[in-house]
């Protein structure tokens, strides 16, 4: 008995000081200066909490076996999926990771469901609502982030599925779930209860599955960072129903900081939360992405001799990081020309658009990777009124944030997002290996503007080339 009690004790404290260096984590992780120590609360408030429960009073030495069993096999297995993955795959093993705790929710709701045959009462209702909610959600968030982590990884199309009346058909699975519910919570035994659960658990993965196929390509980030959140929650609904106090605080923190996150992500796209929530609400048939209808005009292709030359006379230079800049790996020789240009007194800065690359910050970390220092990396805002005064914006593999349509073509699919507006600097270079669409499989415009210079090949050579010129 004593020994239970102690256990319970030292259970508390842990949770207790994991739960602060989550949110400690948290707080580290909001400023690219502080990101490495958040990363180190967080992973020792995670050992700490997987640590703790050996002191669970449910855990036998039998059990105990079992986990440290799961724990090498899911360590190993977590191990070797880190070591390899490539920094440009990360968004899809995000996505990856939130279907693994929505298949949890879904599978700890049922099974917890069975588990609580016995109780009766108040106790009962409780029970069955934590159920009902954990496994709802969960079942979105499984069938939702498998179908995120298809579009990512390119095997499912990134362009918005828009079947006719699709409102129409969320609306009936979400109401024919419902109903299911009353039957669930009107059921006169646990066996009976047990089809309408499952027959909803089916509306949820067809509603996850149908709310983020309607999603088209550019508004992907706010979708990761929306299943991110409902992971947080399915978590939090799982620690409900295990009585797992740290699983629904660490829920509650993943759920709030996700919504958070998506409605600045969704304001910087100027982008309706509500329409990304309920499957691109106000996109509209005729939407679907138009390659070639920009194609006005003749594209300007430039020697890397030449961009070295307008660099070293470019007073002010404004360097657009994207997508390819993570695939080449070409922050570091880019980086050695920012230091090579500022000690030539020129103005030199990089401009970041909120959703450049495939993950929220990934070109700042790629930057931070670089020591790239922070007083010259800007956010969207604050560098476009600077761009008439540039002399070269340099554009590193980067496409549909730099694209005009978005600002000027009501018919492009990205239209409203704001931009990086580099067609107002003197010359824009751009750095890519051909004519071919970004993410969202729209054409640019940019690339056909008089004062546009395209610079073809792999950024990562072209980068190295032009640092090989200003040596
Ligand atoms: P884009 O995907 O629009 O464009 C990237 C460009 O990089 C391509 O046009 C490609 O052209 C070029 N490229 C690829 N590899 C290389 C290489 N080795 N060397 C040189 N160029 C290369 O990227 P952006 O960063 O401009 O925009 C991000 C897009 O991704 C947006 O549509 C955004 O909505 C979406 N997205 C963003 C997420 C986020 O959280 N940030 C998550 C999910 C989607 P080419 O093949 O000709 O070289």
């Amino acid at each position: 008995m004593e020994t239970m009690i102690e256990h319970n004790g030292m259970l508390a404290v842990l949770y207790i000081v994991a739960s602060v260096l989550f949110i400690l984590s948290l707080g580290g992780l909001s400023h690219p200066e502080t990101s490495r120590r958040g990363n180190w609360f967080g992973i020792i408030g995670m050992a700490l909490a997987v640590g703790a429960t050996f002191f669970h009073p449910q855990v036998t030495p039998q059990s105990a076996g079992v986990l440290i069993a799961m724990l090498v096999l899911g360590g190993a297995i977590g191990s070797v999926v880190a070591a390899k993955i490539a920094m440009t795959a990360m968004p899809q093993l995000v996505a990856g990771f939130h279907s693994f705790v929505g298949l949890a929710a879904v599978c700890e709701g049922i099974n917890s469901y069975v588990a609580g045959m016995g109780l009766a009462g108040a106790e009962q209702v409780i029970h069955n609502t934590e159920v009902f909610i954990g496994v709802f959600i969960g079942a979105i968030t499984f069938t939702g982030s498998v179908v995120a982590f298809g579009k990512l990884q390119g095997i499912v199309r990134s362009k918005p599925l828009l079947l006719p009346g699709r409102h129409l058909i969320n609306l009936l699975a979400a109401l024919a779930s419902l109903y299911c519910g009353t039957l669930f919570f009107t059921a006169a035994d646990a066996a009976q209860g047990m089809t309408p659960l499952l027959v909803m658990t089916g509306f949820a993965f067809f509603l996850g599955w149908h709310l983020v196929m309607c999603i088209g390509g550019a508004d992907m980030p706010v979708v990761v960072s929306m299943l991110n959140s409902y992971s947080g929650w399915a978590a939090a609904a799982t620690g409900f129903l295990l009585n797992n106090d740290l699983l629904i605080i660490t829920g509650a923190l993943v759920g709030s900081s996700g919504a958070i996150l998506s409605y600045i992500m969704c304001k910087a796209m100027n982008r309706s939360l509500i329409s990304v929530i309920f499957g691109g609400f106000g996109a509209q048939e005729g939407k679907a992405a138009a390659p070639g209808a920009a194609r006005a005009g003749e594209v300007v292709a430039i020697s890397v001799e030449e961009v070295s030359n307008l660099l070293k006379e470019a007073r002010s230079v404004v360097v657009i990081p994207g997508y390819g800049m993570a695939v080449a790996r070409a922050q570091h020789p880019i980086k050695e020309i920012a230091d090579k240009l500022r000690t030539r007194n020129a103005n030199v800065r990089f401009a970041i658009h909120p959703v450049a690359g495939r993950l929220p910050g990934h070109m700042n970390v790629l930057l931070a990777e670089a020591d790239v220092p922070y007083d010259i990396v800007m956010e969207m805002d604050e560098i476009n009124p600077d761009f008439p005064d540039t002399d070269v914006a340099l554009v590193i593999g980067a496409n549909d944030i730099v694209n005009p349509g978005a600002l000027e073509d009501p018919s492009s699919p990205i239209y409203g997002m704001p931009v990086l507006e580099t067609w107002k600097a003197k010359t824009t270079v751009v750095l890519k290996r051909s004519m071919a669409a970004g993410y969202a499989g729209v054409d640019n415009p940019l690339f056909y503007k008089e004062n546009t210079r395209m610079l073809f090949g792999d950024a990562k050579k072209s980068v190295d080339a032009i640092l090989a010129q200003l040596q």
